[in-house]
């Protein structure tokens, strides 16, 4: 079969054949209907080597939707049946340590002995026509969402998801929120905004076609980035700035922005990972604004995303690409000509 796979470190994706992988005992062969291509491959091919602790060489894709192909010898599930359309929740984690107990296989207890962080992350993911699962409790059920424009659900909307359901209680009537870089998390994150919340959404980025992917996904003020942005932000909001800021960025420009633009009680949310720096000290932000990095989200929290999609809530803008085009999907995105997600689809 067709995989995209990660060869060497700071070296592009290559296209390749490899076998049909079997799927063993308790794991589960999925038939790919599409992979997301996310930034964060990007910095992972950047990175030199060294940086992150995986072996190479391994297919990429770590936002993968499709359907259950083949239950490997003894894999047990009364929940799903071949056939059914599924996404595959990313973050791998050991399974029954107490944080993947509550699903929150994100924050894995184990995840420093564990050789992956998921599959595209480590280990064979889902850009290439089949993947295989290593447990049905990685998979949630998309219902009657197509999978082939959904795999986008399962990174680039549920990270921004998790990352505003822990604000929700800062976003009452009256209050804003600001998302800074509205690619493939971005337009997802103000869509979830506006559906989760009465905040009114502010959405800032370099490029102009951008801000019109955010006015189409319900954003209610468009903020061009650079020295200015934050003041604007502060006059929209009559002096008080947000009570939250999401940088889908995370560079030392965007997080000086989000700093200035953040109100007094607010979370400043750096899910970007550019590799910017914020002093934090009495000055830099208002009184009493918290600051996370917070990675992926948890499992129950991808069924919510999904229900969400379902009711037609949130809608990924997507665009799909042969997987054969893997390297040159991988360019556009690096030089901003993606709008919202691309998605890699196997032919045939
Ligand atoms: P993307 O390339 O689709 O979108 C980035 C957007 O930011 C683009 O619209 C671009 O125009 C805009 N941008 C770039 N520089 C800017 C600046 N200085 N000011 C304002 N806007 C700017 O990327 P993506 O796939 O949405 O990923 C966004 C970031 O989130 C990446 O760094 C990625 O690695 C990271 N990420 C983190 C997690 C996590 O769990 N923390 C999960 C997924 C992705
Ligand atoms: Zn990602
Ligand atoms: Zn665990």
């Amino acid at each position: 079969m067709t995989a995209v796979r990660m060869a060497a470190w700071q070296e592009p994706p290559q296209v390749t054949r490899i076998p049909v992988p079997e799927p063993g005992p308790g794991e589960v062969l999925i038939k790919v209907a599409g992979a997301g291509v996310c930034h964060s491959d990007l910095h992972v091919m950047e990175w030199p080597a060294g940086t992150l602790p995986y072996g190479l060489p391994f297919t990429l894709g770590h936002e993968t939707s499709g359907w259950v192909h083949t239950l490997g010898p003894g894999t047990r599930t009364t929940g799903l049946n071949e056939g059914d359309a599924v996404l595959v929740y990313g973050p791998w984690g050991c399974g029954v340590c107490p944080s993947c107990a509550r699903g929150a296989e994100n924050y894995c207890r184990r995840a420093g002995e564990l050789p992956a962080a998921g599959g595209g992350l480590g280990t064979d993911g889902g850009m290439a026509e089949y993947m295989i699962v290593p447990s049905p409790r990685l998979l949630v059920p998309l219902g009657d969402l197509d999978p082939r424009t959904a795999a986008p659900l399962t990174d680039a909307a549920l990270t921004p998801y998790h990352a505003i359901k822990r604000s929700l209680h800062r976003l009452v009537p009256g209050s804003t929120a600001v998302v800074i870089g509205v690619g493939g998390l971005g337009h997802l994150a103000v869509q979830l905004l506006k559906a989760l919340s009465a905040a009114d959404v502010v959405a800032v980025d370099t490029a102009p076609d951008k801000l019109d992917l955010a006015a189409e996904a319900g954003a209610d003020h468009l903020v061009p980035a650079g020295e200015g942005a934050a003041e604007r932000i502060r006059r929209l909001t009559g002096g008080l700035g947000a009570s939250l800021v999401l940088d889908c960025v995370g560079a030392d420009a965007t997080l000086k922005t989000a700093a200035g633009a953040a109100a007094v009680e607010s979370d400043v949310t750096v899910v970007g990972l550019a590799g910017g720096t914020l002093p934090v000290r009495y000055g830099t932000l208002p009184w009493e604004a918290s600051v996370t990095i917070p990675y992926w989200g948890t499992r129950p929290e991808l069924a919510e995303v999904v229900a969400l999609a379902g009711a037609g809530r949130i809608r990924p803008h997507v665009k799909t690409f042969p997987l054969g085009e893997a390297a040159e999907v991988y360019r556009l995105l690096r030089d901003g000509r993606i709008e919202g997600r691309a998605v890699l689809v196997p032919e045939g």
